[in-house]
Protein backbone atom coordinates (compact mmCIF):
# COMPACT_ATOMS: atom_id res chain seq x y z
CA UNK A 1 0.00 0.00 0.00
CA UNK A 2 2.67 2.33 1.03
CA UNK A 3 4.70 1.34 -2.05
CA UNK A 4 1.85 2.34 -4.22
CA UNK A 5 1.29 5.63 -2.78
CA UNK A 6 5.30 6.67 -2.85
CA UNK A 7 5.09 5.67 -6.42
CA UNK A 8 2.12 7.42 -7.10
CA UNK A 9 4.30 10.45 -5.74
CA UNK A 10 7.30 9.62 -7.90
CA UNK A 11 5.05 9.43 -11.26
CA UNK A 12 3.24 12.97 -10.10
CA UNK A 13 6.68 14.77 -9.77
CA UNK A 14 8.23 13.05 -13.57
CA UNK A 15 4.30 14.26 -14.80
CA UNK A 16 5.63 17.55 -13.33
CA UNK A 17 9.53 17.86 -14.20
CA UNK A 18 7.66 17.78 -17.92
CA UNK A 19 5.46 20.19 -17.61
CA UNK A 20 7.61 22.74 -16.38
CA UNK A 21 9.77 21.99 -18.68
CA UNK A 22 7.72 22.26 -21.70
CA UNK A 23 6.22 25.13 -19.82
CA UNK A 24 9.17 26.95 -19.75
CA UNK A 25 10.52 26.58 -23.53
CA UNK A 26 6.69 27.64 -24.09
CA UNK A 27 6.84 30.81 -22.32
CA UNK A 28 10.29 31.76 -23.75
CA UNK A 29 9.08 31.16 -27.29
CA UNK A 30 5.92 33.15 -26.51
CA UNK A 31 7.99 35.84 -25.22
CA UNK A 32 10.51 35.97 -27.90
CA UNK A 33 7.66 36.01 -30.32
CA UNK A 34 6.39 39.35 -27.96
CA UNK A 35 9.58 40.75 -28.64
CA UNK A 36 9.96 39.75 -31.89
CA UNK A 37 6.79 42.23 -32.95
CA UNK A 38 7.96 44.63 -30.60
CA UNK A 39 10.90 44.82 -32.87
CA UNK A 40 13.70 43.35 -30.42
CA UNK A 41 13.17 45.71 -27.70
CA UNK A 42 13.84 43.73 -24.87
CA UNK A 43 13.13 45.38 -21.62
CA UNK A 44 16.11 44.09 -18.38
CA UNK A 45 13.10 42.34 -16.34
CA UNK A 46 11.66 40.63 -18.97
CA UNK A 47 15.13 38.79 -20.40
CA UNK A 48 15.74 38.32 -16.26
CA UNK A 49 12.41 36.29 -16.27
CA UNK A 50 12.72 34.57 -19.71
CA UNK A 51 16.70 33.35 -18.34
CA UNK A 52 15.34 32.36 -14.91
CA UNK A 53 12.14 30.54 -16.73
CA UNK A 54 14.68 28.09 -18.51
CA UNK A 55 16.77 27.73 -16.41
CA UNK A 56 14.06 26.40 -13.73
CA UNK A 57 12.67 24.03 -16.91
CA UNK A 58 16.34 22.78 -17.16
CA UNK A 59 16.27 22.26 -13.49
CA UNK A 60 13.02 20.22 -13.59
CA UNK A 61 14.26 17.97 -16.62
CA UNK A 62 17.31 17.38 -15.03
CA UNK A 63 15.27 16.41 -11.43
CA UNK A 64 17.25 18.55 -9.63
CA UNK A 65 15.81 20.28 -6.52
CA UNK A 66 12.89 18.43 -7.82
CA UNK A 67 10.45 18.90 -4.39
CA UNK A 68 11.26 22.65 -4.32
CA UNK A 69 10.42 23.40 -7.75
CA UNK A 70 7.36 21.11 -7.34
CA UNK A 71 5.89 23.62 -4.38
CA UNK A 72 7.32 26.90 -6.18
CA UNK A 73 6.54 25.70 -9.90
CA UNK A 74 3.23 27.57 -10.01
CA UNK A 75 4.17 30.69 -8.20
CA UNK A 76 7.45 31.08 -10.27
CA UNK A 77 4.97 30.13 -13.25
CA UNK A 78 2.71 33.59 -11.87
CA UNK A 79 6.67 35.43 -12.02
CA UNK A 80 6.89 34.99 -15.36
CA UNK A 81 3.67 36.11 -16.54
CA UNK A 82 3.69 38.86 -14.34
CA UNK A 83 6.10 40.97 -16.12
CA UNK A 84 4.20 39.97 -19.81
CA UNK A 85 1.18 41.99 -18.16
CA UNK A 86 3.21 44.60 -16.78
CA UNK A 87 5.01 45.31 -20.30
CA UNK A 88 3.15 48.57 -21.99
CA UNK A 89 0.02 47.89 -20.01
CA UNK A 90 -2.00 50.70 -18.52
CA UNK A 91 -4.65 48.32 -16.76
CA UNK A 92 -1.82 46.22 -15.03
CA UNK A 93 -4.60 45.53 -12.10
CA UNK A 94 -6.92 43.38 -13.55
CA UNK A 95 -5.12 41.33 -15.49
CA UNK A 96 -2.76 40.38 -12.35
CA UNK A 97 -6.54 39.75 -10.63
CA UNK A 98 -7.71 37.86 -13.03
CA UNK A 99 -4.09 35.64 -13.92
CA UNK A 100 -4.20 35.49 -9.94
CA UNK A 101 -7.82 34.16 -9.66
CA UNK A 102 -7.15 31.65 -12.60
CA UNK A 103 -4.30 29.58 -10.92
CA UNK A 104 -6.11 29.53 -7.15
CA UNK A 105 -9.21 28.35 -8.79
CA UNK A 106 -7.44 25.82 -11.05
CA UNK A 107 -5.17 24.73 -7.94
CA UNK A 108 -8.24 24.45 -4.84
CA UNK A 109 -10.70 22.99 -7.89
CA UNK A 110 -8.73 19.89 -7.77
CA UNK A 111 -5.72 18.25 -5.83
CA UNK A 112 -5.15 15.35 -8.42
CA UNK A 113 -2.96 14.50 -11.34
CA UNK A 114 -5.52 16.46 -13.30
CA UNK A 115 -4.47 19.57 -11.83
CA UNK A 116 -1.49 19.33 -14.45
CA UNK A 117 -3.79 19.13 -17.32
CA UNK A 118 -5.72 21.71 -16.10
CA UNK A 119 -2.94 24.16 -15.21
CA UNK A 120 -1.27 24.36 -18.76
CA UNK A 121 -5.05 25.16 -20.30
CA UNK A 122 -5.16 28.02 -17.70
CA UNK A 123 -1.59 29.38 -18.37
CA UNK A 124 -3.18 29.27 -22.15
CA UNK A 125 -5.99 31.02 -20.69
CA UNK A 126 -3.80 33.45 -18.80
CA UNK A 127 -1.73 34.16 -21.87
CA UNK A 128 -4.84 34.50 -24.19
CA UNK A 129 -5.94 37.24 -21.67
CA UNK A 130 -2.91 39.07 -21.87
CA UNK A 131 -3.22 39.20 -25.92
CA UNK A 132 -6.60 40.16 -25.57
CA UNK A 133 -6.02 43.07 -23.03
CA UNK A 134 -2.62 44.02 -24.49
CA UNK A 135 -2.47 48.03 -25.25
CA UNK A 136 -0.47 46.47 -28.55
CA UNK A 137 -3.17 43.96 -28.80
CA UNK A 138 -3.00 43.10 -32.91
CA UNK A 139 -3.95 40.16 -34.67
CA UNK A 140 -0.42 39.06 -35.84
CA UNK A 141 0.52 39.08 -32.69
CA UNK A 142 -2.34 36.69 -31.80
CA UNK A 143 -1.83 34.65 -34.72
CA UNK A 144 1.63 34.17 -34.34
CA UNK A 145 1.87 33.37 -30.80
CA UNK A 146 -1.16 31.20 -30.73
CA UNK A 147 0.21 28.17 -32.76
CA UNK A 148 3.27 28.09 -30.59
CA UNK A 149 1.02 27.90 -27.33
CA UNK A 150 -1.53 25.37 -28.65
CA UNK A 151 0.94 23.17 -30.15
CA UNK A 152 3.22 22.96 -26.60
CA UNK A 153 -0.17 22.59 -24.33
CA UNK A 154 -1.34 19.79 -27.01
CA UNK A 155 2.48 18.25 -26.66
CA UNK A 156 2.27 18.71 -22.60
CA UNK A 157 -1.00 16.83 -22.36
CA UNK A 158 -0.41 14.12 -24.51
CA UNK A 159 3.19 13.56 -22.70
CA UNK A 160 1.37 13.51 -19.31
CA UNK A 161 -1.15 11.49 -20.79
CA UNK A 162 1.25 9.03 -22.34
CA UNK A 163 4.06 8.64 -19.32
CA UNK A 164 0.89 7.91 -16.89
CA UNK A 165 -0.75 5.57 -19.06
CA UNK A 166 3.07 3.48 -18.96
CA UNK A 167 3.90 3.97 -15.87
CA UNK A 168 0.60 3.03 -14.32
CA UNK A 169 0.83 -0.25 -16.49
CA UNK A 170 4.52 -0.85 -15.89
CA UNK A 171 2.83 -0.47 -12.18
CA UNK A 172 0.51 -2.94 -12.43
CA UNK A 173 2.81 -5.17 -14.31
CA UNK A 174 5.43 -5.53 -11.60
CA UNK A 175 2.52 -6.52 -8.60
CA UNK A 176 1.41 -9.20 -10.76
CA UNK A 177 4.88 -10.27 -10.88
CA UNK A 178 5.54 -9.84 -7.52
CA UNK A 179 2.00 -11.62 -6.36
CA UNK A 180 3.11 -14.12 -8.76
CA UNK A 181 6.84 -14.36 -7.05
CA UNK A 182 4.95 -15.03 -3.49
CA UNK A 183 2.86 -17.62 -4.93
CA UNK A 184 5.52 -19.79 -6.67
CA UNK A 185 7.85 -22.49 -5.72
CA UNK A 186 11.52 -21.17 -6.62
CA UNK A 187 12.42 -24.58 -8.13
CA UNK A 188 9.92 -26.03 -9.82
CA UNK A 189 7.65 -22.90 -10.93
CA UNK A 190 4.64 -24.80 -9.69
CA UNK A 191 2.26 -22.93 -6.54
CA UNK A 192 3.63 -22.99 -3.55
CA UNK A 193 1.74 -24.52 -0.02
CA UNK A 194 1.35 -21.40 1.13
CA UNK A 195 -1.07 -20.99 -1.82
CA UNK A 196 -2.56 -24.03 -1.39
CA UNK A 197 -3.72 -23.71 1.80
CA UNK A 198 -5.37 -20.42 -0.10
CA UNK A 199 -7.11 -22.11 -2.53
CA UNK A 200 -7.77 -25.49 -0.88
CA UNK A 201 -9.73 -22.95 1.66
CA UNK A 202 -11.96 -21.30 -1.15
CA UNK A 203 -12.85 -24.99 -2.57
CA UNK A 204 -14.24 -26.37 0.81
CA UNK A 205 -16.16 -23.30 0.80
CA UNK A 206 -17.88 -23.29 -1.98
CA UNK A 207 -18.59 -27.39 -1.09
CA UNK A 208 -19.34 -26.49 2.17
CA UNK A 209 -22.37 -24.21 0.86
CA UNK A 210 -23.67 -27.06 -1.28
CA UNK A 211 -22.54 -26.56 -4.48
CA UNK A 212 -19.41 -28.75 -5.73
CA UNK A 213 -17.24 -31.79 -5.58
CA UNK A 214 -12.85 -30.79 -4.99
CA UNK A 215 -10.71 -33.90 -5.18
CA UNK A 216 -6.55 -33.96 -4.25
CA UNK A 217 -4.06 -36.17 -5.72
CA UNK A 218 -1.02 -36.93 -3.57
CA UNK A 219 2.19 -37.96 -5.73
CA UNK A 220 5.70 -38.60 -4.64
CA UNK A 221 8.15 -40.07 -6.30
CA UNK A 222 9.22 -43.34 -5.77
CA UNK A 223 12.95 -43.88 -4.52
CA UNK A 224 13.81 -40.61 -5.01
CA UNK A 225 16.34 -40.68 -2.31
CA UNK A 226 18.54 -43.04 -4.24
CA UNK A 227 18.13 -41.26 -7.27
CA UNK A 228 20.03 -38.08 -5.56
CA UNK A 229 22.18 -40.02 -4.60
CA UNK A 230 23.55 -41.94 -7.61
CA UNK A 231 22.66 -38.66 -9.94
CA UNK A 232 23.44 -36.33 -7.55
CA UNK A 233 21.18 -32.81 -6.23
CA UNK A 234 21.33 -31.25 -9.97
CA UNK A 235 20.47 -33.77 -11.82
CA UNK A 236 17.59 -34.63 -8.79
CA UNK A 237 16.41 -30.69 -9.56
CA UNK A 238 16.49 -31.12 -12.98
CA UNK A 239 14.03 -34.14 -12.80
CA UNK A 240 11.54 -32.54 -9.90
CA UNK A 241 11.70 -29.60 -12.54
CA UNK A 242 10.41 -32.03 -15.11
CA UNK A 243 7.75 -33.66 -13.50
CA UNK A 244 6.60 -30.32 -12.55
CA UNK A 245 5.96 -29.79 -16.34
CA UNK A 246 4.29 -33.34 -16.88
CA UNK A 247 1.87 -32.14 -14.16
CA UNK A 248 1.13 -28.93 -15.64
CA UNK A 249 0.45 -30.43 -18.85
CA UNK A 250 -1.94 -33.20 -17.77
CA UNK A 251 -4.48 -30.51 -15.85
CA UNK A 252 -5.70 -27.96 -18.31
CA UNK A 253 -9.27 -27.01 -16.50
CA UNK A 254 -8.98 -23.30 -14.88
CA UNK A 255 -10.18 -24.57 -11.49
CA UNK A 256 -7.21 -27.17 -11.60
CA UNK A 257 -4.06 -26.19 -9.60
CA UNK A 258 -0.37 -27.98 -9.34
CA UNK A 259 1.37 -27.44 -6.32
CA UNK A 260 4.72 -28.39 -4.65
CA UNK A 261 3.63 -30.11 -1.45
CA UNK A 262 7.36 -30.54 -0.20
CA UNK A 263 10.68 -32.11 -1.56
CA UNK A 264 9.27 -34.01 -4.47
CA UNK A 265 5.71 -33.98 -3.39
CA UNK A 266 3.38 -32.62 -5.21
CA UNK A 267 -0.50 -32.02 -4.95
CA UNK A 268 -3.21 -31.77 -7.73
CA UNK A 269 -6.29 -30.11 -6.77
CA UNK A 270 -9.52 -30.69 -8.94
CA UNK A 271 -12.05 -28.05 -8.03
CA UNK A 272 -15.75 -29.50 -9.45
CA UNK A 273 -14.34 -33.56 -9.60
CA UNK A 274 -15.69 -36.51 -8.16
CA UNK A 275 -14.34 -39.48 -7.47
CA UNK A 276 -14.34 -41.05 -11.58
CA UNK A 277 -12.28 -37.48 -12.36
CA UNK A 278 -10.01 -37.73 -10.17
CA UNK A 279 -9.08 -41.63 -10.89
CA UNK A 280 -9.09 -40.09 -14.86
CA UNK A 281 -6.45 -37.79 -14.00
CA UNK A 282 -4.48 -39.87 -11.81
CA UNK A 283 -4.19 -42.28 -14.30
CA UNK A 284 -3.28 -39.85 -17.21
CA UNK A 285 -0.37 -37.80 -15.00
CA UNK A 286 0.71 -42.02 -13.83
CA UNK A 287 1.03 -42.34 -17.87
CA UNK A 288 2.77 -39.10 -18.42
CA UNK A 289 5.30 -39.49 -16.43
CA UNK A 290 6.07 -42.90 -17.94
CA UNK A 291 6.20 -42.19 -21.03
CA UNK A 292 8.66 -39.14 -20.37
CA UNK A 293 10.52 -42.68 -19.25
CA UNK A 294 13.19 -40.62 -17.02
CA UNK A 295 15.96 -43.15 -15.77
CA UNK A 296 16.58 -44.12 -12.40
CA UNK A 297 18.70 -46.57 -12.43
CA UNK A 298 18.51 -47.19 -8.53
CA UNK A 299 15.15 -47.80 -8.23
CA UNK A 300 13.66 -50.68 -7.30
CA UNK A 301 10.96 -50.84 -9.65
CA UNK A 302 11.92 -50.66 -12.76
CA UNK A 303 14.69 -48.55 -14.75
CA UNK A 304 12.99 -45.03 -14.61
CA UNK A 305 11.34 -43.12 -12.77
CA UNK A 306 7.93 -44.02 -11.05
CA UNK A 307 5.45 -42.41 -8.50
CA UNK A 308 2.99 -42.99 -6.30
CA UNK A 309 -0.52 -41.45 -5.37
CA UNK A 310 -2.87 -40.93 -3.26
CA UNK A 311 -6.54 -39.11 -4.06
CA UNK A 312 -9.28 -38.54 -2.18
CA UNK A 313 -12.67 -36.88 -2.93
CA UNK A 314 -14.88 -34.76 -0.56
CA UNK A 315 -17.26 -35.68 1.51
CA UNK A 316 -19.52 -34.41 4.57
CA UNK A 317 -18.03 -36.13 6.89
CA UNK A 318 -14.71 -33.43 6.29
CA UNK A 319 -14.64 -30.27 8.29
CA UNK A 320 -11.68 -29.30 6.59
CA UNK A 321 -9.47 -29.37 4.07
CA UNK A 322 -6.49 -30.51 5.90
CA UNK A 323 -9.04 -33.84 6.59
CA UNK A 324 -8.54 -33.98 2.84
CA UNK A 325 -5.09 -33.77 2.39
CA UNK A 326 -4.86 -36.07 5.51
CA UNK A 327 -7.11 -38.75 3.62
CA UNK A 328 -5.25 -38.46 0.34
CA UNK A 329 -1.69 -38.43 2.32
CA UNK A 330 -2.81 -41.67 4.06
CA UNK A 331 -4.08 -42.98 0.93
CA UNK A 332 -0.33 -42.15 -0.63
CA UNK A 333 1.05 -44.33 2.24
CA UNK A 334 -0.71 -47.43 1.38
CA UNK A 335 0.53 -47.07 -2.02
CA UNK A 336 4.00 -46.85 -0.99
CA UNK A 337 3.27 -50.14 1.25
CA UNK A 338 1.58 -52.10 -1.00
CA UNK A 339 4.73 -52.26 -3.73
CA UNK A 340 4.71 -48.08 -4.94
CA UNK A 341 4.22 -47.11 -8.84
CA UNK A 342 0.50 -47.11 -7.85
CA UNK A 343 -2.62 -45.03 -7.33
CA UNK A 344 -5.03 -45.05 -4.45
CA UNK A 345 -8.32 -43.97 -3.80
CA UNK A 346 -9.07 -43.31 -0.07
CA UNK A 347 -12.92 -43.51 0.50
CA UNK A 348 -14.05 -45.52 4.15
CA UNK A 349 -11.68 -47.64 3.11
CA UNK A 350 -8.43 -47.78 0.53
CA UNK A 351 -9.29 -48.83 -3.14
CA UNK A 352 -6.60 -49.24 -5.68
CA UNK A 353 -7.57 -47.58 -8.58
P1 LIG B 1 9.81 -43.51 -1.42
O1 LIG B 1 9.14 -42.17 -1.56
O2 LIG B 1 9.62 -44.35 -2.61
O3 LIG B 1 9.44 -44.17 -0.16
O4 LIG B 1 11.37 -43.28 -1.35
P2 LIG B 1 12.12 -41.93 -1.39
O5 LIG B 1 13.58 -42.18 -1.50
O6 LIG B 1 11.57 -41.08 -2.50
O7 LIG B 1 11.78 -41.35 -0.01
P3 LIG B 1 11.32 -39.89 0.32
O8 LIG B 1 10.07 -39.61 -0.41
O9 LIG B 1 11.28 -39.77 1.80
O10 LIG B 1 12.53 -39.09 -0.28
C1 LIG B 1 12.66 -37.77 -0.21
C2 LIG B 1 13.94 -37.42 -0.92
O11 LIG B 1 13.70 -36.44 -1.92
C3 LIG B 1 14.94 -36.84 0.00
C4 LIG B 1 15.76 -35.93 -0.88
O12 LIG B 1 16.92 -36.61 -1.29
C5 LIG B 1 14.89 -35.70 -2.08
N1 LIG B 1 14.55 -34.31 -2.20
C6 LIG B 1 13.65 -33.60 -1.48
N2 LIG B 1 13.63 -32.31 -1.90
C7 LIG B 1 14.51 -32.20 -2.91
C8 LIG B 1 14.92 -31.12 -3.76
O13 LIG B 1 14.45 -29.99 -3.67
N3 LIG B 1 15.85 -31.39 -4.70
C9 LIG B 1 16.37 -32.62 -4.83
N4 LIG B 1 17.29 -32.82 -5.77
N5 LIG B 1 16.01 -33.63 -4.06
C10 LIG B 1 15.09 -33.45 -3.11
MG1 LIG C 1 8.65 -37.96 -0.06
MG1 LIG D 1 9.60 -40.37 -2.50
Amino acid sequence: MNKNRGSENILKEQIFQMFMFFFSIMSFITLLVYSEINHWDFEPLLLFISVYTLILGLLAYKRVFTKILHKTGIYSALIIILPMLWMRDAFLAPKIAYTILIFLLINYLTQKYERIILNTLGILMVQLLIITFNRDFNYVAIWITLPFILSFTAILVIITERSYIIEKRYREQKELQLTELTRTDYLTGLYNRKYMEQKLQTFHYIWKRGVQFYSLIMIDIDFFKNYNDFYGHMKGDSCLKLISSILISQINRETDYAFRYGGEEFLILLGFTDKNGVSLVANRIKESIEKAAIPHEKSYIDKIITVSMGTATVTESYNSFADLIDKADRALYAAKDSGRNRIIHYEEELILT
